[in-house]
């Protein structure tokens, strides 16, 4: 990505100058729900990527855990995350470490969309997906199990 523009605008709707609004992931590839990706930025030089994630009202990202740690910057709506064991909810600009082969997953709340920046290695593993044992275990909580079920507490 040489040679581009070294500022891209803001647009209405939380897009970016030249950027696309892709698919967050292939159909069937994995659960989730209106998920939206933009690339907003990548390095060679770098070696990352910063993406524009936006979950819509109701929507969740695949549950799922890999080596790559992803550093996440809510930058709209509201929402929870699920990160190891932990729920938490979050509103824009608070910063969310994921660390290497950790569960994690992001839920929009039922009236808002949750939008936020993510960054991560350009070269990176592929995510892994719960079996039924690793969502049975995870479910021992009863926060986490009604978080997966997308009963969002208010906690
Ligand atoms: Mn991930």
């Amino acid at each position: 990505m040489n040679g581009l523009p070294q500022i891209r605008r803001f647009l209405d709707g939380f897009r970016w100058e030249d950027v696309d609004r892709l698919a967050y992931k292939h159909a069937g590839e994995a659960p989730f729900r209106d998920v939206t990706r933009q690339l907003l930025f990548a390095s060679a030089d770098l070696g990352c990527e910063l993406r524009y994630f936006e979950v819509g009202p109701g929507g969740f990202s695949t549950l799922e855990r890999h080596r790559h740690v992803h550093a996440v910057m809510i930058l709209r709506g509201r929402g929870q995350c699920l990160v190891g064991g932990t729920i938490r909810r979050v509103a824009p600009y608070d910063l969310v470490t994921v660390p290497p082969l950790t569960w994690h997953q992001f839920r929009a709340g039922p009236d808002t969309p949750l939008g936020f920046l993510c960054m991560v290695n350009a070269d990176r593993d592929r995510p892994e997906l719960p079996s039924p044992d690793d969502l049975a275990a995870l479910a021992v909580d009863p926060a986490v199990a009604a978080f997966l079920r997308g009963a969002l507490s208010d906690s």
